[in-house]
C-alpha cells in the first residue's frame, strides 16, 4: 500500500531510499535483533550514498540539505521496516560542532564526518544518577594545563561501541558555584579511539530491542584542551540549541514507524479470513486502524511545520515538542493496532512486527520522555507554573 508519498516533500529522496532499504529486508534486522548486533552494512550503505551527511554544509563537505531532507530520509528508513536508531545521531550530533565550535574544529572534523571517515554516533548526557534531571549530572572534566581530567559515569550512551568520536556533557564548575544548576555543564568532542582503554571503558547493556546502548565509565580520562566546544559552562545552552532538530527527526522515525505498522495492518485485514470474510470487514478490526491512520496523518502535519519553521530560522520548540510527543503516540497505537490485527501472528517473529513493536516504543521515553513534553507544554507555551 501506498502512503500518498508522492505528494510529500523530497519524494525523489524518499523513493530513494526506499529502494537502498529494499537491499535491508526484514530478515536482515530479525538476525540482527537475534544477535543484537549493529548493522554496519546498512550504516555503511546510508554513508556512502549521503545520506548522514545532508545536514553538513557543502562548504564542508555535505549536501547542506534542511531538516526536512533527513526527516524525509528517516521517515521512509522506518517506513520501509528498517531502523535508523543505529546511526541517527550521525546526521545531528555534529549540528553542535557546526554552530558552537571553532573554524579549526570545524575544518577538522565535519568533512571527515561527511566523508564518513569519522563517525560521530555517541552522545553522552544521561547518567545513572541524573536522568531527566540533567542539571544534576556528576561527571566532571578538570581542567590541568592543555588537557581536561574526566571522572564519572554516563548510561544508555548509545552506539558508543561504533563510534570514534562522543560529545560529551561534563561538569567543570561545582553546581553549587553557579547561579543555576545547569550552569558550568561544558560540552567536548572526545576522540574516543584515543582513549579507549585508558581512561575510558565502555560496557554494552542489553536492552529490550536492538539498540546498542551502553554504560560509558572515566577514569581520569585526559583529553586535549581543545576538545571543549564552544565556551567553558555554556554547554547547557549548546545542547539545547539541538533538542529541536532531535525531536523533528526522532518524530519522522515515528511517523515512518506508524506507516509501516498501519500499512501491514491493513494489508492483512484485507487478506485474512475468518468466519468466510476478511477480519477488515469488521468495524471491530477497521475502526482501530482507521483511527491510528488519523493520528499519524496529524502528526505528521505536525512534524513537517516544525521542519518548515526550523528551516526558516523561527523557534520551533513547541512544534518540535509537540510533533515528538503526537508522533510517538501515533506510532504506539498503529503498534498496538497492528498487534492486535495479526492475533496470534503477530508475536510470530517472522513477521516483523513483535520487532517493530518494541523498537516504537523506545520514543515514548527517549531522547526525553512523554511526561517531559508535557511539561515543556504547560510551562512554556501555556504558561502554568514549573512544576519540578
Ligand atoms: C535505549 C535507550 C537509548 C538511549 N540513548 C541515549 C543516548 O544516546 N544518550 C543519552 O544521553 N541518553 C540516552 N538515553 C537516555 C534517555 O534520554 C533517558 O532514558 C530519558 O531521558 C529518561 O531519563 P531516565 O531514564 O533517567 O528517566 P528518569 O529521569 O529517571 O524518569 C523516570 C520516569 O519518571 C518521569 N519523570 C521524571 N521526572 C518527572 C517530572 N518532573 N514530571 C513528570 N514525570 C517525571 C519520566 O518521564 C520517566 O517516565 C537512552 C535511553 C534508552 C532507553
Amino acid at each position: 500500500m501506498t502512503l500518498s508519498d508522492a505528494a510529500l516533500p523530497h519524494a525523489e529522496i524518499r523513493e530513494e531510499v526506499k529502494k537502498l532499504c529494499a537491499r535491508f529486508p526484514g530478515e536482515y534486522w530479525r538476525k540482527l535483533d537475534t544477535a543484537r548486533a549493529y548493522p554496519s552494512e546498512f550504516v555503511a550503505a546510508l554513508t556512502e550514498a549521503g545520506y548522514l551527511s545532508v545536514l553538513i554544509p557543502e562548504e564542508y563537505g555535505g549536501a547542506g540539505l534542511g531538516l526536512g531532507a533527513a526527516s524525509a530520509i528517516l521517515e521512509t528508513i522506518h517506513a520501509e521496516g528498517a531502523n535508523g536508531a543505529a546511526c541517527h545521531a550521525q546526521m545531528y550530533t555534529m549540528g553542535t560542532v557546526l554552530r558552537h565550535g571553532t573554524e579549526a574544529q570545524k575544518r577538522r572534523y565535519l568533512p571527515e564526518i561527511a566523508a564518513g571517515r569519522l563517525r560521530l554516533q555517541a552522545f553522552g548526557v544521561t547518567e545513572p544518577t541524573s536522568g531527566t534531571d540533567t542539571g544534576a549530572l556528576r561527571t566532571t572534566a578538570r581542567r590541568e594545563g592543555d588537557r581536561y581530567i574526566v571522572n564519572g559515569q554516563k548510561v544508555w550512551t548509545s552506539r558508543a561501541e561504533h563510534s570514534d568520536l562522543m560529545l560529551l556533557l561534563a561538569r567543570t564548575q561545582k553546581r553549587e558555584e553557579g547561579r543555576k544548576k545547569t550552569d558550568g555543564l561544558s560540552v567536548f568532542l572526545v576522540d574516543m579511539r584515543e582513549v579507549l582503554g585508558r581512561g575510558l571503558t565502555i560496557r554494552p547493556i542489553r536492552t529490550m530491542m536492538n539498540h546498542n546502548s551502553c554504560e560509558v565509565f572515566f577514569d581520569n580520562m585526559e583529553i586535549p584542551a581543545d576538545s571543549l566546544i564552544g565556551v567553558e559552562g555554556k554547554g547547557f545552552r549548546y545542547i539545547l540549541d539541538g533538542m529541536n532538530a532531535e525531536r523533528l527527526l526522532i518524530a519522522s522515525e515515528s511517523i515512518g514507524d506508524a506507516k509501516w505498522f498501519t500499512a501491514r495492518s491493513v494489508a492483512y485485514a484485507n487478506e485474512r479470513r475468518v468466519f468466510d470474510r476478511p477480519i477488515g470487514q469488521n468495524q471491530g478490526v477497521q475502526f482501530p486502524i482507521a483511527r491510528a491512520y488519523a493520528q499519524w496523518r496529524a502528526a505528521e502535519l505536525m512534524v513537517h511545520r516544525g521542519c518548515e519553521k526550523f528551516e526558516a530560522g523561527l523557534p520551533c520548540g513547541e512544534e518540535a515538542n509537540m510533533a515528538k510527543l503526537l508522533a510517538a503516540d501515533a506510532a504506539w497505537a498503529a503498534a498496538e493496532t497492528c498487534v492486535q490485527t495479526h492475533g496470534g501472528f503477530g508475536f510470530a517473529e517472522e513477521y516483523d512486527i513483535e520487532r517493530k513493536f518494541r523498537e516504537t516504543r523506545l520514543y515514548q521515553v527517549a531522547p526525553i520522555s512523554t511526561n517531559l513534553i508535557l511539561s515543556y507544554i504547560a510551562e512554556h507555551v501555556l504558561g502554568l507554573p514549573r512544576s519540578y
